[in-house]
């Protein structure tokens, strides 16, 4: 049977636009749905302009560490709608570029939202597409529990859009999110609480990097609880004097699990995100779901349906946009060419959480490791005062560590809290994709003086595991 297209991408984000392009640069006919920005949740609510929000809040302790160096300069004065609005202007600058290259490529851009009819038909805005393949790149969406107030919080979705800029911000949850925004928003200003459900933040990470990331948080003006759940949101009247801030003259008052209440006057929930597979019509198509309503895959992406895709977080695997991007490069050369079939190792896959210091980190955690070759580890440490801050006086700590396997020499894992975390990390990444060993690592000659160079002078085996 003739198809309209030869595949047919349901979402515009980080995966679906790279799958798009380069299979159309391979030669398909390729079409692509889209409801709501073009580019996804990366280029306009997530890793884009959170870093031009972490860029912004870098500034207020720049200036207070400059008169180490013996500038004075005025630390006072920050105006939430210049940076907000500078930024939404870089957003519509990058969704023309994706536009652009969509165009550029020759894909199809339907603008609406996709539904399945059957497994070779799809809906978007009253008109109807067949395709071969199909592929679902819908991404996820923020969740946030049930509980009673919950109609008084915001997500992470509108925390690049406020009205105006809080006094008191409370941040609930423990991930990726809540630490970055909870350093956001202190760093421009406002007292910020970060209120996690157990006893230690950033589940998955090493526990030396949460530990260590929990003690330095503070110093950069965050107030953390952990143990704290919110039972329920009230919202009172403020008083007339600070009506102009968030929440148009009402402040949100938390009760908490120990009974005290905390009032804010923004509650931001970074509870965890949801895959995008509502009102798809995957049901229509007999598309099969996990338990947390995950599109679930094989290792080539393709769902319980032969023709049927998936990739990205709709699939609610790592949800990173490179990991997403190497997905779609996958589906593209496995669909339409004679290449090599392409899978994505999913093992050291750098990360970096931009909270302030920076995380960044490759390969497994030391309990991982401890898992996988038990009484075979030299774990390396090291805890130091970044040079700068001998002159800036201010009391910031960074941290690295490295696990090494002592029966091979293969370095596990390399971890670290410190400005420019996420930078270094991408070279750790390489060598650790290359199977390097800490011999290798200790014959690497520094680069001095930087930060990076302590992860090739660890000399000393800090424990063995
Ligand atoms: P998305 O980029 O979410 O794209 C899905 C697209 O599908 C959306 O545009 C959506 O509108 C569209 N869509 C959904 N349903 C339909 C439908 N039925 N019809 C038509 N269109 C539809 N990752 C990093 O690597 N680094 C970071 O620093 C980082 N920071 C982040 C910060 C935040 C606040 C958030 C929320 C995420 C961050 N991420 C980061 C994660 C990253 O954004 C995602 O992993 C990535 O965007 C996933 O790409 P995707 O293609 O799977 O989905
Ligand atoms: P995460 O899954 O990372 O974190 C969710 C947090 O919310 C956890 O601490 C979790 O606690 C807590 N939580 C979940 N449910 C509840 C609840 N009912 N009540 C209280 N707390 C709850 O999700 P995020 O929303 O932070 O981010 C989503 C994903 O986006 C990340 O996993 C990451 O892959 C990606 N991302 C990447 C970034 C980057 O690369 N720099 C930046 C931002 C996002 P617990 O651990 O106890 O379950």
């Amino acid at each position: 049977m003739a198809y309209d297209y030869d595949l047919y991408v349901i979402g515009a984000g980080s995966g679906g636009v790279r799958a798009s392009r380069i299979s159309a640069n391979y030669g398909a006919r390729v079409a692509v749905a889209e409801s709501t920005y073009l580019g996804g949740t990366c280029v306009n609510v997530g890793c884009v302009p959170k870093k031009l929000f972490v860029y912004g809040s870098h500034f207020h302790e720049e200036f207070e560490d400059a008169a180490g160096f013996g500038w004075q300069v005025n630390a006072e004065g920050f105006d939430w709608p210049t940076l907000r609005d500078n930024k939404s202007r870089e957003i519509e600058r990058l969704n023309g570029i994706y536009r652009n290259l969509l165009e550029g490529a020759g894909v199809d851009l339907h603008e609406g939202h996709a539904q399945l009819l059957d497994a070779h038909t799809v809906s978007v805005n009253g008109q109807t597409y067949t395709a071969d393949k199909i592929l679902i790149a819908s991404g996820g969406w923020p969740s946030v529990p049930d509980f009673p107030g919950r109609e008084h919080v915001i997500t992470s979705n509108e925390a690049f859009y406020l009205p105006s800029f809080p006094q008191r911000v409370v941040v609930v949850g423990g991930g990726y999110i809540a630490v970055e925004f909870a350093g956001i928003f202190a760093g421009l200003g406002a007292q910020t609480t970060l209120m996690y459900r157990g006893p230690l933040f950033l589940r998955g990470f090493d526990n030396s990097v949460r530990e260590f990331v929990a003690e330095e948080l503070p110093k950069k003006n965050v107030n953390i609880r952990f143990d704290t759940q919110v039972e329920r949101i009230e919202v009172a009247a403020k008083p007339t004097d600070s009506q102009h801030q968030e929440g148009q003259g009402e402040v949100r008052q938390l009760h908490l699990n120990d009974g005290s209440v905390v009032e804010a006057d923004l509650v931001l929930y970074a509870t965890g995100r949801k895959p995008n597979t509502q009102n798809l019509g995957l049901e229509n198509a007999g598309v099969a779901l996990g338990k947390g309503g995950e599109i679930l895959v094989d290792e080539d992406y393709r769902t319980n349906v032969d023709n049927i895709y998936a990739i990205g977080d709709v699939t609610d695997r790592i949800q990173l946009t490179p990991v997403a991007i190497e997905e779609g490069m996958c589906i593209a050369n496995n669909l339409f060419t004679d290449q090599p079939k392409k899978r994505l190792n999913y093992n050291n896959i750098a990360t970096a959480v931009f909270c302030q210091p920076n995380i960044g980190t490759v390969g497994l955690t030391e309990a991982q490791a401890v898992a996988d070759y038990p009484e075979d580890l030299d774990i390396y440490e090291s805890t130091y005062k970044p040079m700068k801050h001998t002159l800036s006086g201010r009391d910031e700590r960074s941290f690295m560590k490295m696990i090494v396997r002592r029966s091979t020499d293969v370095v596990l894992g390399v971890h670290m809290v410190g400005p420019d975390a996420g930078e270094i990390m991408q070279g750790m990444a390489v060598a650790m994709v290359a199977g390097a060993t800490k011999t290798q690592f200790d014959e690497t000659v520094g680069i001095h003086p930087t930060a990076a160079e302590e992860l090739v002078t660890l000399r000393e085996v800090s424990r063995q595991a």
